[in-house]
C-alpha cells in the first residue's frame, strides 16, 4: 500500500495509473476504521482496478467542538488493517492540503429541503460541510466510482443530488450496513459507549425493524411515536425517529410512497448514534450493491 499525505504526490501516482487504463475506485473516511469501512474497501475492489481509501477527519461538518475533538484518531491502526485489506493507496492529507487558503472550495449549490430535516435539524451545515469535502476529494482524487455507505442515508442521498446536479463524472455505489452481530451498526464512535450502552445500543435496530415489520399495521405517526417511546424507556435520549420517502427525504403520512425509509439518531450518554432501514423497496433502485 502506498501512502501519500500531499495532492501532487496522490495526483502524480494516480495519473500514472490512470494512464494505464486502470479504474479508480474512491472510499472517503474520518478513520478510526472498523469492519464497515472494510465492506466498502471490499465492494471497490470487486468493480474497480484500484482501490483509494483516504482518511479526513472534516472540520467542516462537525457542528460540536467536543464532538471534534473527541473523534477517535487512529492513523497507525488504520493503516495497518487497509494494507491488510489490500487497499492499493491511502490518502492521509493535512487540513491546508484539503483547504489551502488561496482556494474557494465551498460548493454552492442549494440542498433545500434535503438538508433541513432529520440530522440537518440537529446538525446545522453539517451537509455544507460534508458535500463541500466530498467534492474537494472528488476533485483531488478524480475517481471512477465512489463509495459510500448506507449507514448514513441522508448523506449518500445528498452527495447523489450533489452528483447528479453538478453532473460530476463519478459512479456513486452505496454499500448495506455492517452490523455487530446483536444488530448495532458499526460506527467508529461505538468504541466510546460505556458498557452499560453499549448492552442497550442494540435496541436501535430492533425498533427499525418494528417499524419495518408494522409498516401497514399501524399508522406512520404510531410507529414514530411508539419507536421514540421506546427507546427513550430503554435510556436513550433519542432525537427523532422518522419514516420519510426515500428520495426527498421528506417526512410521510401514510406507507404509499414506493420508496420508504426509517431513520433514528439517539444519544446514548454522550455518544450520538444514528441508523436507517429501508422499509420498502422501489423497482430499480440501482444504487445498492
Ligand atoms: P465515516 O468514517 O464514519 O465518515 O464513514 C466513512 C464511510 O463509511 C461512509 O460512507 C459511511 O457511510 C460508511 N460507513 C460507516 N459505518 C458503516 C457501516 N457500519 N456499514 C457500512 N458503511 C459504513
Amino acid at each position: 500500500m502506498k501512502t501519500f499525505q500531499t495532492v501532487a504526490e496522490l495526483q502524480n501516482h494516480l495519473d500514472q495509473l490512470k494512464s494505464q487504463g486502470k479504474s479508480i475506485g474512491f472510499v472517503p473516511t474520518m478513520g478510526a476504521l472498523h469492519s464497515g469501512h472494510i465492506s466498502l474497501v471490499k465492494a471497490c475492489q470487486r468493480y474497480c482496478d484500484i482501490t483509494v481509501v483516504s482518511i479526513f477527519v472534516n472540520p467542516t461538518q462537525f457542528n460540536n467542538s467536543h464532538d471534534l475533538e473527541t473523534y477517535p484518531r487512529i492513523p497507525k491502526e488504520d493503516a495497518e488493517l487497509l494494507a491488510q485489506n489490500g487497499v492499493d493507496v491511502l490518502f492521509l492529507p493535512s487540513e491546508q492540503e484539503i483547504y489551502p487558503k488561496d482556494l474557494e472550495t465551498v460548493v454552492n449549490l442549494d440542498l433545500g429541503n434535503l438538508e433541513t430535516v432529520m440530522e440537518g435539524e440537529f446538525r446545522p451545515g453539517h451537509f455544507q460541510g460534508v458535500m463541500q469535502v466530498v467534492k474537494r476529494l472528488l476533485d483531488i482524487v478524480r475517481p471512477d466510482q465512489l463509495f459510500m455507505g448506507q449507514k448514513d442515508f441522508q448523506q449518500f442521498t445528498i452527495i447523489h443530488f450533489m452528483i447528479e446536479k453538478l453532473q460530476l463524472p463519478v459512479k456513486l455505489r452505496v454499500v448495506k450496513t455492517k452490523r455487530e452481530e446483536d444488530g448495532l451498526a458499526m460506527s467508529s464512535r461505538n468504541r466510546r459507549l460505556t458498557p452499560e450502552n453499549r448492552k442497550i445500543a442494540p435496541e436501535i435496530y430492533k425498533c427499525l425493524k418494528y417499524a419495518k415489520r408494522n409498516l401497514k399495521q399501524k399508522s406512520i405517526h404510531e410507529l414514530e411515536n411508539y419507536c421514540i417511546e421506546r427507546l427513550r424507556k430503554k435510556g436513550f435520549e433519542p432525537e427523532y425517529f422518522t419514516i420519510f420517502d426515500g428520495n426527498t427525504l421528506m417526512p410521510i403520512t401514510t406507507p404509499n410512497d414506493a420508496y420508504i425509509a426509517a431513520a433514528t439518531a439517539a444519544w446514548a450518554g454522550d455518544v450520538r448514534l444514528i441508523d436507517n432501514m429501508i422499509l420498502k423497496s422501489p423497482r430499480g433502485l440501482n444504487l445498492f450493491v
